[in-house]
């Protein structure tokens, strides 16, 4: 058979899967860092690193090297079995966040489904809520992932259009507005869940001393503070968790994502004994979650997050590099907002959207992704340095100021 190319790959992918994403036409084939190269042997720096699953770097050398060591040792037990992993990924975890339990599952949405049934389930049992009664509030604007439950309190008419009926039990607030909280609460809340910096939504970071006024909110209401760190945590934002900026401890917090470098789908909760000791063995679980291979490799990307300061690396070249775009004058550009390497780049309405701006990015070798049209996300995994950042904004000065 001939060697496939770009549009030969297209073509089979829009016949036999199905389109329920609308990929920029690059077909990759191979990662390394900040790099991927398509089909064709064209070299690309990756400014969205899968969402933020890849803030170690593509196939990070350790990473690979923990799943070639696992992988054909043992990958699967199932939990009906216990495997020689799993404890070690746990105690690793909670040491690391402060935490004291976790529960680890395998997509985010799987991790964000273990804190909703969580948080119902010690409403009823430890905060005395009647029976079918209790309720979860999220703000607009969030991105908790796409399972039915989860797009019940989906802001975006589009992910809930045609997906009814939807699951009762959830409110939504305005997002970095405290006060609505307040009148929001309810004896019968049991959570609050909350990204403590929106990535689907825009890169949207929250008033000082919200997230702040949350916890006492949550504390005095004796509400659990979920807080949804799949994008934002290990890192991304120059700190472990994004909460960390305020100082603010949540009750529950959910990661995914890098958790594994983006090496195989690993999620998890972190959070108290009172909380998470609230699932008897039944009530919850994934054939999955908790696997060897996955903790194998979580332990793996932790320790590299930490070995190569993935923290103060996120917040000092974020600042550089968000600096650097706020010095580019554009005529399409409203502002840079973010934090650490989780950057946003808001377009005027008259720029056309963000998508023509990124195609002519990817012609220049980077790639990124437009979320909510008008916003061009920067997101690169943290191990970039300074001269690729350099580079990188040379390349979006000069799309910012194209015609
Ligand atoms: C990506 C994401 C999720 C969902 O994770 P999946 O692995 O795609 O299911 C949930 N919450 C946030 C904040 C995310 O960014």
């Amino acid at each position: 058979m001939n060697k496939l190319g770009t549009q030969d790959y297209i073509t089979l992918e829009d016949q036999y899967n199905a389109h329920n994403y609308k990929p920029l036409d690059v077909v990759l084939a191979r990662g390394e860092g900040v790099w991927v190269w398509d089909v064709e042997g064209r070299k690309y720096m990756d400014c969205l690193a899968a969402y933020s699953a890849v803030n170690q770097g593509h196939c990070h050398p350790r990473i690979v090297q923990a799943m070639l060591e696992q992988a054909p040792k043992l990958a699967l037990t199932s939990r009906a079995f216990r495997n020689d992993q799993l404890p070690l990924l746990a105690e690793e975890l909670c040491e690391l966040t402060g935490y004291e339990m976790m529960l680890p599952m395998n997509s985010g949405a799987e991790a964000v489904e273990t804190a909703l049934k969580a948080a119902r389930k010690w409403a009823y049992t430890v905060k005395g809520v009647a029976d079918e009664r209790a309720e979860i509030i999220a703000c607009s604007g969030n991105f908790h992932g796409r399972t039915i439950s989860i797009v019940t309190f989906s802001p975006e008419e589009q992910y809930r259009d045609g997906f009814g009926p939807f699951t009762p039990g959830f409110k939504l607030i305005p997002y970095g507005d405290a006060g609505a909280l307040e009148r929001a609460i309810t004896p019968n809340t049991a959570a609050f869940i909350v990204e403590p910096i929106q990535g689907e939504g825009g890169v949207v970071v929250p008033p000082k001393g919200y997230l702040k006024r949350v916890r006492e909110l949550c504390s005095e209401h004796n509400v659990l503070m979920m807080a949804d760190e799949i994008q934002s945590g290990l890192g991304r934002t120059g700190k472990l968790l994004a909460c960390e900026h305020e100082g603010v401890r949540p009750d529950v917090v959910m990661l995914g994502k890098a958790l594994s470098g983006g090496m195989y789908p690993v999620s998890a909760v972190v959070s108290s004994k009172e909380v998470l000791g609230v699932f008897d063995p039944g009530d919850h679980g994934s054939t999955f979650g908790g696997n060897p291979l996955a903790c194998a490799v979580a332990r793996e990307s932790l320790r590299v997050i930490q070995d190569e300061n993935l923290c103060e690396r996120a917040a000092e070249l974020g600042d550089y590099l968000m600096a650097r775009l706020r010095e580019i004058k554009s005529q399409y550009v409203k502002l840079v907002r973010g934090k650490g390497l989780f950057v946003g780049i808001v377009l005027k309405r008259e720029a056309g959207g963000a998508r023509r701006f990124c195609e002519a990015l990817q012609e220049r070798g980077v790639l990124a992704k437009e979320t909510h049209e008008h916003i061009i996300r920067l997101a690169p995994p943290l191990v970039i340095t300074r001269e690729q950042i350099d580079w990188a904004v040379e390349q979006v000065a000069e799309v910012l100021t194209m015609a």
